[in-house]
């Protein structure tokens, strides 16, 4: 049985995967079963940023692994507390709490909202609203999916939790009508990465701030995908020179290996939790935070920052030249970039198939939109090669487009 059967047969069919049998990766290449090689543009959702099994985030797993790797959270550790400051001193927030997947951290971000809610800012009791919008992925719990707008990700899961609203996502004057007396927080991403690379109008990010802090509600930004550098920052609200009351990280955050995620805020936020509130068996576990660690540090002495922020714009300046009827749009930030084809003549999905032929591997978001996230280390010369195979294949499918019309 060859894998992608044995996969199928034995798996739940919760995902839908390109057809290729991964067998090895390095940097930003990926090998497929019968050797040949990939340039990943997918960037498993933007997990791997550092490049695929880096060396040194490889070394401190290793001598990590070898040294202690789960204690639990029932004794200290003399890696988390590194790990938790260098998190808040990165993202200037006062304290963090860690977790495991990008979902724990928005279920531990919207518990701390509720417990601010009654505990600060005296909102009777199970009253608290949080405000979501649009178009959101937050992640796949019943809670989440229960606060999501796609059908699909709620069909058949409820009954869900009350006490979310939720508003279009790009409008602050929404925001500002949606929030009442109870409203705890306000949650978003900076940039709708599962949406399709969906970017908010200039300012958004910026009009909300001022709206939450005028009516006492947090303002919780969601960078499980956009933060750790994707957009050219390291959190992709800073481009608007905002700074949230609460911040959620992930993905990337575990140098491309484990999960990892932290939910930071103010202190006067996180200080809501007492012993014995919230946890995680495995969250900020040594072997988590040594990777944490060597994940932000690989940030800062790579320039991994600056060079998502460079070669994001060369790919986006280079995507725009190529004219295509095929392509609706061209959009994104930094290495955090999407290409919406029109749905008459062609899915993303048959562009990301044909590009698997041309040795470009990635998937499509929403149906309609190409994913370009590769890890942030990719050079120019192979953005080159990339923008040469989407060149090549869109030209492909516009010859065909044409014979379809007919
Ligand atoms: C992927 C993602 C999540 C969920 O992360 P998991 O690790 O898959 O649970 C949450 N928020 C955003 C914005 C994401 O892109």
């Amino acid at each position: 049985m060859g894998a992608i059967e044995r996969e199928n047969q034995f798996g739940a069919h919760n995902y839908e995967p390109i057809p290729v049998v991964l067998t090895r990766g390095e940097g930003v290449y990926v090998w497929d079963e019968a050797g040949n090689r990939y340039i990943d543009m997918m960037g498993a959702y933007s997990a791997v940023s550092h490049g695929h099994c880096h060396p040194e985030i490889v070394k401190t797993i290793a001598e990590q692994a070898k040294t202690l790797g789960v204690v639990s959270r029932a004794f200290y550790s003399d890696k988390l507390g590194i790990f938790l400051q260098k998190a808040c001193e990165i993202t200037h927030q006062d304290k963090a709490l860690p977790m495991n997947s990008g979902a724990e951290g928005v279920e531990t971000a919207l518990k701390a909202a509720r417990k601010w809610a009654y505990t600060v800012k005296k909102v009777p009791e199970n009253k608290a609203e949080i405000i979501v919008c649009e178009g959101n992925f937050h992640g796949r719990t019943i809670t989440i999916v229960g606060m999501s707008s796609e059908p699909q990700y709620r069909s058949g899961f409820g009954p869900f939790a009350a006490g979310f609203k939720l508003i279009p996502y790009g409008d602050a004057a929404a925001l500002e009508k949606a929030i009442t007396p109870n409203t705890a927080a306000f949650l978003v991403e900076p940039i709708q990465g599962e949406a399709g690379i969906v970017v908010p109008p200039a300012g958004y990010l910026k009009k909300c701030e001022e709206i939450c802090r005028k009516n006492n509600v947090l303002l919780i930004c969601d960078e499980v995908q956009t933060g750790m550098g994707r957009t050219g920052k390291f959190l992709a609200c800073e481009h608007d020179n905002v700074k949230p009351d609460g911040v959620i990280l992930g993905k990337a955050l575990g140098g491309g290996m484990l999960p990892v995620s932290l939910f930071l805020s103010r202190k006067d936020v996180m200080d809501v939790f007492t012993p014995g509130d919230h946890g995680s068996t495995f969250g900020g576990n040594p072997l988590s935070a040594a990777v944490g660690i060597t994940s932000l540090n690989l940030l800062q002495k790579e320039k991994l920052i600056e060079r998502a922020a460079e070669s994001g714009e060369y790919l986006m300046q280079s995507l725009k030249k190529i004219k295509s009827p095929l392509v609706l749009e061209v959009r994104g930030k930094g290495l955090l970039v999407g290409l919406s084809i029109n749905p008459r003549y062609y899915s993303a999905r048959e562009i990301c198939l044909m590009l698997l032929k041309e040795g470009v591997l990635t998937k499509d978001a929403h149906q309609t939109v190409v994913r370009l996230a590769p890890p942030l280390i990719i050079t120019k010369e192979q953005l080159d090669q990339v923008i040469a195979a989407i060149a090549k294949v869109l030209q492909k499918c516009e010859s065909q487009a044409s014979v379809k019309q007919e």
